[in-house]
């Protein structure tokens, strides 16, 4: 029998390398996206459930055609900035979003349910490792709205039985060195993506966004781990929640730190070619530094990353990003 796995936002960056993983370890992935973000060609590994997490319906209806064993749900609005200016939006598409998503699992007896959280629900916290005890205070929208979908899973986890396990992110970069999927956002707003442009001339130059941080050289600290790795993370969560070891939140970053200057250091190095920058203003919502304690993942799911250096994090996008030659 065909064990589906339904997965929001499967046609986006995170997603699809999900979708990669669940293929190859047997599962068929349903790629539920109203791609709006997503890329039609990033499907490649499963069926299509085109639909709108706003649209219960349309969720109702992916359920009942697929009868998916488990939710692996990316679909989300995921950028700092643009939820500083733009709250409504992100609480309404993040927050109703899952809430229908979630409803219409229980709905469908399908109760196995794997979340994409942040480290950004943790907030600012003065440089200290960050745990997943650690009290969690988001400083922007963003963050605020995956705390909300947390809570609302505790809660669905308790009334229903609804399983679930919450991953919180920290910076997530690189790309499949098979080629198969990559990073793609339109307009593209994350680091190394923009760097590269910057090195290849796309763009003139990358902009650091504050270099006043209270951090050793001035700009933001954060944990990069290879989208390989995290999506491995996810398969493993998968099997955790079918062998029934019930609800957990882990962390995924690799408890190490590295600054935006460091990360240009190291695109230097790899590419051996000068990065243009020019020093901004700080983005509204940005911690100064966001690293994770690392531990849990790795005892208790016995998640390995094996490519989260920023050297390989850097080829990989970098090869991406020529073979897709950029369609933003
Ligand atoms: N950043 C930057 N210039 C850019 C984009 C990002 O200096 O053009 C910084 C940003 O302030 C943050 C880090 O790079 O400290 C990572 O940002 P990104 O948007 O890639 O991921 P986020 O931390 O928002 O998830």
């Amino acid at each position: 029998m065909q064990k589906h796995v339904l997965v929001t936002g499967g046609a986006g960056y995170i997603g699809a390398h999900a979708c990669k993983v669940l293929s190859e370890a047997g599962y068929v992935p349903v790629v539920f996206d109203n791609f709006s973000t997503g890329w039609r060609e990033a499907v490649k590994f499963g069926p299509v459930a085109e639909g709108d997490l706003m649209d219960r319906a349309s969720i109702d209806r992916a359920f009942a055609q697929f009868r998916p064993i488990a939710v692996m749900h990316f679909a989300a609005l995921s950028l700092v900035g643009e939820s500083m200016t733009d709250p409504g939006r992100y609480w309404r598409v993040n927050v109703n979003g899952s809430l229908n998503l979630v409803e219409a699992a229980v709905a469908a007896g399908c109760l196995n349910f794997v979340f994409s959280s942040t480290c950004a629900t943790y907030g600012d916290q003065d440089g200290v490792l960050l745990n997943e005890d650690t009290p969690q205070h988001p400083i922007n929208s963003y963050g605020a709205s995956k705390k909300a979908i947390e809570e609302i899973l505790k809660n669905f986890g308790a009334a229903y039985g609804l399983n679930h396990v919450i991953f919180r992110y920290f910076n997530v970069a690189g790309a499949d060195p098979a080629g198969d999927v990559g990073e793609q956002h339109r307009p593209e707003t994350h680091l190394i993506p923009l760097m590269l442009d910057a090195i290849e001339g796309r763009r003139p130059a990358l902009t650091v966004f504050g270099s006043d941080y209270p951090t050793p050289d001035g700009t933001c600290i954060r944990d990069y781990v290879h989208v390989m790795d995290l999506v491995d993370a996810h398969l493993k969560g998968l099997e955790w929640l079918l062998a029934g070891k019930g609800n957990r939140s882990f962390n995924l970053g690799t408890g190490h730190g590295f600054s935006v200057r460091q990360v240009i250091d190291a695109s230097r190095a790899v590419t051996n070619r000068d990065v243009p920058i020019v020093e901004g203003a700080r983005r509204a919502g940005d911690a100064a530094a966001l690293v994770s304690g690392s531990v849990r993942a790795r005892a208790e799911l016995g998640w390995q990353p094996t490519r989260s250096t920023l050297p390989a994090m850097i080829r990989d996008a970098l090869a991406w990003s020529q073979k897709s030659g950029y369609l933003r």
